[in-house]
């Protein structure tokens, strides 16, 4: 989001104006506040707005009851920012996946996985993805655009508001590469941490590694989390799995990790996807913990989820096993994250659009 989007526009019920308004969600209390008095309302109007919108979800500014009726009728044209739901299925394990509708037609998916204590939220970062691992349906399916920060601050919403629950944690690892579209991963982190009343702590980043992006990250020190895709532990099996990681290699990236570790003081985790045969020898573990070695650091394994497009195979129980054996005699802080979600096609990976449309 730009500096203040909100301030230069509307200051009479044109309609045609008023279409020109971009969407509020995402935006902060000074700025709504900005906003509400640019067009001669009083300023605690905007504290209200922002109640409205981040806790009790209104759809239609019409529909805020507090505001004065005529100003309410000037104000239908303005658009608050919210998707419309498209398809919704719920997994045994009580995991729901949502497939919403964006204002150009778009559709992304969203994932809400209740437990014990935490409602956690898998957000899209992207219409699809461009990074292409061999391994993930979204990879398989092509890239469309970057979600702006109201596309991603209401799949929060709206899981918050299906579940009738506070969300608890979100984490970036549904459709998309989030440090492609830093900005918009930026100012939506601001806003689920301030609008919403997330814990920062509580919201994570994953990324397959971008040239410099991690860096640039650290530059803010948000005291996120920051998860990294792996999947390799050499440069050479990485590129099989991960075509656009042929530019950028695994030194590099590692290197970029450990000076986040550095900026921010926080530990960075590792994702690595187990494929049998491919990637889950104890040959790999070793070569993985010799890379990890001497900073703070925590491997989750993610056994695969199985897509149609390609024929790679989830190792068995034990393999899985000899493998998180190697890294703990390493030292290694590893867990193994069995995905939730599998029978509804929302487990980690297996997100894709175009289904159901
Ligand atoms: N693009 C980012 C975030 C989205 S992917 C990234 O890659 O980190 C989120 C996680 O799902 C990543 O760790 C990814 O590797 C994992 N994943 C992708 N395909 C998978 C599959 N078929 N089975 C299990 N995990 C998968
Ligand atoms: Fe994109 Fe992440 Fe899937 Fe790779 S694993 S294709 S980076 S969404």
């Amino acid at each position: 989001m730009s500096a203040n989007p909100l301030v230069s526009q509307v200051d009479s019920p044109n309609p045609e104006k008023l279409e020109l308004v971009p969407p509020l969600l995402g935006a902060t209390v000074a700025e709504l506040t900005a906003w509400v008095q640019q067009q001669g309302q009083p300023a605690y109007r905007g504290k209200q707005l922002h109640d409205w919108i981040y806790n009790k979800g209104v759809r239609s500014l019409c529909d805020i009851s507090v505001f004065p009726k005529n100003w309410r009728a000037e104000l239908a044209q303005v658009p608050i920012g919210r998707s419309t739901l498209h398809y919704r299925s719920v997994a045994p394990d009580g995991t729901v996946k949502y497939l919403l509708r964006l204002a150009d037609g778009q559709i992304i998916e969203t994932v809400g996985i209740p437990s014990a204590k935490r409602l956690t939220v898998c957000v899209s970062s992207q219409v699809g993805c461009p990074m292409g691992c061999d391994f993930c349906a979204t990879g398989k399916g092509g890239y469309q655009r970057n979600l702006d920060c109201h596309e991603i601050v209401d799949q929060v919403l709206t899981v918050q508001e299906d579940f009738q629950q506070r969300v608890s944690h979100v984490v970036f690892m549904g459709m998309g590469e989030p440090l492609l579209n830093t900005d918009n991963v930026l100012a939506s982190l601001r806003s689920l941490n301030q609008d919403v009343g997330i814990g920062a702590r509580s919201l994570t980043v994953s990324t397959v590694g971008i040239r410099s992006r991690i860096r640039q990250l650290a530059e803010h020190h948000l005291q996120i989390t920051l998860a990294v895709s792996l999947h390799a532990s050499n440069q050479a099996l990485r590129e099989r799995l991960i075509p656009s990681a042929r530019p950028y290699p695994l030194e590099n990236l590692l290197a970029e990790c450990r000076e986040y570790v550095q900026m921010t003081g926080r530990r960075v985790s590792f994702e690595y996807v187990l494929l049998a045969g491919v990637n889950d020898l104890p040959k790999h573990a070793l070569e993985l913990a010799q890379h990890l070695r001497g900073f703070q650091n925590h491997v989750n394994l993610i056994p695969y989820n199985p897509i149609k497009e390609v024929d790679y195979k989830r190792p068995s129980s034990d393999r899985i096993q000899a493998f998180v054996n190697v890294l703990k005699q390493q030292q290694i802080a590893v867990s193994v994250r069995y995905s939730r979600g599998l029978e509804a096609d929302a487990a980690c990976g297996q997100l894709r659009a175009n289904e159901r449309q």
